[in-house]
């Protein structure tokens, strides 16, 4: 199995100033990540906002250096690199964002949004950088005529698919997919990620699901890395995590993800309190003024991620 994507122990700690008398405070928004993706493969990363899942797409997409850790794309390390290797890494990783709107120039048409890439990495010609579009295009189920139309035509399923066809057009390894159906209606979710699913199949991308939705999660996901609070609390197999979930969180979240089997009950366990300031975490496990099952070992030492069957998890009574 060929590995496209590893990190080790990436960390993403900010200082933030308190006022003229006061110390910094470090934010912790990241605190330890380590993964391996295999091309063809998907890694979802789940957690409520602010556990620091789109802090580490920052890091992968090398809009942010880690502040310690390290992680290679392909045989190539990416922290410490010089300028070159970076520029030469940085097609190969690509990222498709929540709003598609958002990241789509409302003046320029769909073709000349698609060729932009290319344009800047300079290699092209007007006539293959046209070809190439037109291509993508019909890859991703767009019609020829969109080429000359706005973004402001399109619903939010079709701008979704060409924000998708342009992250596609350097021919990345990787994608990293930030809430990518979590802003459509759900019968234009499972169009979309039947979409991804096909792509991944005919382009062996492997992906970066980033997601706080687990019952999209469940169809996607090849591995599932649970976080809380910028820290990884489980992380394995997807059937392992959804059939044996350990960590008290997991199951939280898990109980509240609806089944499609109407005969089969489950306890939704209700989470209270909080989540934690992360300038202000609590000492010890930071799920702990959360978790039901917390006991006074949880306020005294962090719990390390360490492997308990097929996943590991980071929990005192695991
Ligand atoms: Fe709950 Fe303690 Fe486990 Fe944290 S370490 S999840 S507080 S039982």
């Amino acid at each position: 199995m060929s590995i496209v994507l590893e990190a080790r122990d990436l960390r993403r700690h900010y200082s933030i100033s308190r006022g003229l008398f006061a110390d910094a405070a470090t934010l912790k928004a990241l605190d330890g990540a380590s993964f391996s993706l295999a091309r063809g493969k998907t890694l979802a990363v789940v957690g409520e906002s602010g556990c620091g899942k789109s802090t580490l797409a920052r890091l992968l997409t090398m809009i942010e250096e880690p502040t310690s850790g390290s992680f290679r794309i392909g045989e190539s390390e990416v922290v410490g690199a010089d300028a070159g290797t970076r520029k030469a890494l940085r097609p190969k990783v690509q990222i498709v964002f929540q709003n598609p709107y958002g990241s789509l120039n409302p003046r320029q048409k769909i073709g000349h949004a698609l060729e932009e890439p290319l344009l800047v990495n300079g290699r092209f010609t007007a006539a293959e950088r046209s070809a190439k579009a037109r291509g993508m295009m019909q890859l991703v189920g767009l019609r020829p005529e969109h080429y000359d139309r706005y973004p402001h035509m399109f619903s939010g399923g079709q701008r979704q698919r060409i924000a998708i066809a342009r992250a596609l057009m350097l021919e990345p390894d990787i994608l990293i997919l930030d809430e990518p159906v979590s802003a459509l209606d759900l019968s234009i979710q499972a169009q979309v990620l039947n979409l991804l699913a096909d792509l991944q199949e005919r382009l062996q991308l492997a992906f970066v699901f980033i997601s706080h939705d687990l019952s999209v999660v469940r169809h996607i996901a090849d591995d599932v890395m649970v976080m809380y609070l910028g820290r990884v609390v489980e992380q394995g197999p997807r059937d392992a995590v959804f059939r044996t979930p350990k960590h008290p969180y997991t199951r939280a979240l898990l109980s509240a993800t609806p089944v499609a089997d109407p005969t089969h009950k489950k306890e939704r366990i209700v989470l209270t309190g909080e989540l934690p300031s992360p300038l202000n975490p609590p000492s010890g496990c930071a799920f702990r003024n959360r978790c039901p099952l917390a006991q006074d070992i949880c306020a005294a030492k962090v719990p390390v991620l360490e492997q308990k069957g097929a996943q590991q998890v980071a929990c005192h009574l695991v």
